[in-house]
């Protein structure tokens, strides 16, 4: 009889340690490559030596390594969360205002937005992820800080922050988006006053989380919709599926299709080299490594998210 094939689910045949050593070393010996995101002006002198990784499995359980409790603002990566509330606030009536398809353009373009009568192609380019805040600042009272204690419900982690020093010098650099919002208002896709909307994006993208922290905030999207931290239903358990696969669409701008070949799991990243990825049914996981390659990807964040792939052989596909 020819041996059954390894259950790929059943991680006692891994010693994800030494998985997460491995990586952790063939990372640090490339130190230095990519370029830091300087268009915000904060983010122009960060180090790029620093590198960390963890995952979050179902259970609780974490495995860590390098730089991994070090803080990060998280950038892009807090449109996964921003989607999830807006959906939660508003359900499928989202779709009217926002479509799901990947853009092949960059995550900054304002080109399809003309073309296609100020729908964003998709929740994680800027244009859809500040239709998404828009919907958050019309649902809550508070915007702020429902997002707020959503993230630190997520990670649960009482001390993640905003930063209201970074958000403001993104706000004064950050004409490309104030551009898109007017535009977006123009097609009278936003709701709320224009400067509301981007001065609450700008704030969701100085939140300051580590590795841990954003592995965590992403295990609901493996767990059908439940977050481990709170224990709380966060969303569907559908809602969870359709987020992931667009994560793999589109969640690493226009180049998911070169995630998918390389890496083949559900991935958000932030210009700040930060990337959250899921292992539905099993684990969230976040790299964060500040090198950038040509398309604003973390890129030995990349390399080590395509390495954990393939040495687990995790990869959905
Ligand atoms: N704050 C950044 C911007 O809006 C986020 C972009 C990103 O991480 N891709 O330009």
């Amino acid at each position: 009889m020819p041996k059954p094939p390894a259950n790929p689910y059943d991680l006692s045949r891994l010693d994800l340690d030494d998985i997460l050593g491995t990586i952790n070393e063939e990372v640090r010996a490339r130190f230095g490559e990519g370029e830091v995101a300087d268009y915000i002006p904060a983010l122009a002198d960060v180090p790029k030596d620093r590198f960390g990784m963890a995952l979050v499995l179902l259970d609780g359980t974490v495995h860590e390594v390098g730089d991994s409790r070090e803080r990060f603002s998280i950038q892009s990566v807090s449109k996964v969360h921003t989607l999830t509330m807006a959906l939660e606030a508003v359900g499928d009536e989202l779709w009217k205002r926002v479509d799901r398809e990947p853009s092949g353009d960059p995550f900054n373009s304002l080109i399809q937005l003309e073309l296609e009568h100020g729908i964003p192609r998709n929740p994680f380019m800027n244009a859809g992820a500040l239709v998404c805040t828009d919907v958050i600042l019309s649902h809550y009272d508070d915007a702020e800080a429902s997002l707020l204690e959503f993230m630190r419900a997520r990670a649960g982690d009482p001390d993640i922050a905003m930063d209201p020093e970074l958000a403001g010098s993104e706000r004064e650099s950050g004409h490309r988006n104030v551009a898109m919002a007017n535009f977006l208002r123009s097609f009278d896709n936003l709701n709320n006053d224009v400067d509301e909307v981007l001065d609450l994006y700008f704030l969701q993208c100085s939140l300051g989380m580590h590795c841990v922290d954003l592995a965590r905030s992403v295990q609901y999207l493996a767990d059908d919709g439940r977050c481990g931290p709170s224990g709380e239903r966060v969303t569907s358990a559908e809602n969870a599926t359709r987020i992931n696969a667009m994560m793999m669409t589109a969640g690493t701008y226009d180049a998911a299709g070169d995630f998918a070949f390389y890496v083949g799991l559900p991935a958000k990243s932030g210009v700040s080299g930060g990337i959250v990825a899921v292992v539905p049914n099993v684990m969230g996981l976040c790299v964060w490594y500040p090198g950038l390659d040509e398309k604003g990807n973390s890129k030995l964040g990349k390399y080590a998210l395509h390495r954990f792939s393939r040495m687990t052989d995790l990869a959905v596909f």
